[in-house]
C-alpha cells in the first residue's frame, strides 16, 4: 500500500514529540505547576509546528511542487520559466530544480528534433521509391514489349530498346546522385583545395553541353573577368564541375527556347563571385528558396519534362551541400518573365599552393 504523507502531518507529529518531551521534562521538575505545564506545552506544539511547517513547505515541498509543475509545463510545451513566489531558497535546491527542468526541456527538444528528422527520412524514402519507380515501370514496359509481342518489327524493338535504355540510363544517374547525396550529408566528403582556372572549366563544361543546348537553339556565352585575368580559385575542381554543370544544365532545361544562358564571374575581395544567368520564364518567389529541397519540383509538368532532359530532382540539393563545404552560400534570383539567376561565391588562391584536403 502506498502511504503519502504531507508537509503538514509531519509538522504536526514532529511538534507532538517535541512538546512531549519538553512537557515531560517541565513536569518532572518541581517548579512548573501542572496547569503552566499544559499552557506550555500547548505553545510550544503550536510554535514547532509553525516552524516546521514553514520548513518543510518553504524548503522542500514547495519547492518539489515546483518542479513537478515546471515538468507540467514542459510536457505541455509551454518552455517558460516557472514563478519565484518563494520566501527562500537553499541553494542545492535550487541547483537540482535548474538542472532538472534544464535537462527536461534539453530532452523535449530532442524529441521534437528526431520526430521532425523521423518526418523528413519517411519523405524521402517516400520520394526516392516514388522517383525509383518511375525509370523502372517505363523500362519494363518497353522491354515486356518486345518480349512478348513476337510481330515487332526491327525498327520498332530498336526504337524501344532505346527507350528502355535511355529510362535505365536515367534510373543510374539518379541512384548515383542518391549516393552523392547521402554521403554529402553524412558529411564523409572531403572537399579538396585546388587550384584552378574557372573559366577554363567553364569552357569544358560548355562544350560538354553544346549539343543539349543546340537541340533547344540556346547560346552559351562565358564572360570572362576584364583584361584576361585568369578566373583562378582554391576549391574541389570535380565537385564545383558538378555544381556547374547542375546549374549550367539548369538554365539550358529552364531557359527561353533561341533564349542565352551567360556565365559570369566578378572579383569581390578574396573571392570570385559566378553568376549563371539564364532568361527564361523565372521561378514563382514562393519557391525560390525551396528548389534547393530534395526532388522539389516546381511543378508537374515539369516534373516530367524534367525527367524527361535528365534531371534526377536531387541537382540543386547536391550543389547547395557542395556550395556550403565551401563555406560559402547558393543564392537565386529570378524575375518571372525575366529569367534567372543563381550565384555563389569561391576562395582566390594566395600564393601557389598545392593540392590539400580540406575538412568540410
Ligand atoms: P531537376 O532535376 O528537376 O532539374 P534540380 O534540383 O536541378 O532538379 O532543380 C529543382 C527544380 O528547380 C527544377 O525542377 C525546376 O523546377 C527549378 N529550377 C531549377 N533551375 C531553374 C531555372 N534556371 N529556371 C527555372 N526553374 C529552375
Amino acid at each position: 500500500m502506498r502511504f503519502t504523507i504531507s508537509s503538514r502531518t509531519i509538522a504536526i507529529i514532529l511538534s507532538l514529540l517535541v512538546a512531549a518531551v519538553l512537557t515531560t521534562l517541565a513536569w518532572l521538575g518541581p517548579t512548573m505547576p501542572f496547569q503552566q505545564g499544559v499552557l506550555a506545552a500547548g505553545i510550544t506544539v503550536a510554535a514547532c509546528f509553525l516552524l516546521l511547517y514553514l520548513m518543510f513547505e518553504a524548503l522542500i515541498f514547495r519547492e518539489i511542487n515546483n518542479i513537478y509543475e515546471g515538468l507540467e509545463n514542459i510536457k505541455r510545451k509551454e518552455f517558460r520559466r516557472m514563478s519565484n513566489k518563494f520566501l527562500f531558497r537553499p541553494e542545492p535546491l535550487k541547483r537540482m530544480r535548474d538542472e532538472i527542468l534544464d535537462m527536461a526541456q534539453r530532452k523535449q527538444q530532442e524529441i521534437d528534433e528526431l520526430k521532425r528528422l523521423q518526418a523528413l527520412r519517411r519523405e524521402f524514402l517516400a520520394d526516392v521509391s516514388h522517383e525509383l519507380k518511375t525509370p523502372i515501370f517505363a523500362a519494363q514496359g518497353f522491354v515486356h514489349t518486345i518480349l512478348d509481342d513476337d510481330e515487332v518489327d526491327e525498327f520498332t524493338r530498336k526504337k524501344f530498346l532505346q527507350k528502355a535504355a535511355t529510362s535505365l540510363d536515367a534510373l543510374d544517374a539518379l541512384v548515383q546522385d542518391l549516393v552523392t547525396i547521402s554521403q554529402l550529408e553524412k558529411g564523409v566528403v572531403r572537399m579538396r583545395r585546388q587550384r584552378f582556372d574557372l573559366g577554363q572549366l567553364v569552357q569544358d563544361i560548355f562544350e560538354q553541353l553544346e549539343l543539349k543546348a543546340a537541340r533547344r537553339h540556346v547560346t552559351l556565352e562565358l564572360l570572362p573577368l576584364p583584361a584576361a585575368t585568369p578566373s583562378l580559385v582554391l576549391a574541389d575542381r570535380n565537385r564545383i564541375r558538378q555544381v556547374l554543370i547542375n546549374l549550367i544544365d539548369n538554365a539550358i532545361k529552364y531557359g527561353r527556347e533561341n533564349g542565352h544562358v551567360r556565365v559570369s564571374f566578378a572579383e569581390t575581395g578574396k573571392s570570385l563571385r559566378v553568376r549563371v544567368q539564364d532568361d527564361g520564364e523565372g521561378i514563382p518567389k514562393q519557391h525560390q528558396n525551396r528548389i534547393f529541397e530534395r526532388f522539389y519540383r516546381i511543378d508537374k509538368s515539369r516534373t516530367r519534362e524534367s525527367r524527361e532532359a535528365g534531371g534526377s530532382g536531387l541537382g540543386l540539393a547536391i550543389s547547395k551541400h557542395i556550395v556550403e563545404a565551401h563555406k560559402s552560400t547558393i543564392r537565386v534570383r529570378s524575375e518571372l518573365g525575366q529569367g534567372t539567376t543563381l550565384e555563389f561565391k569561391l576562395p582566390k588562391p594566395k600564393k601557389v599552393v598545392g593540392d590539400e584536403p580540406v575538412k568540410e
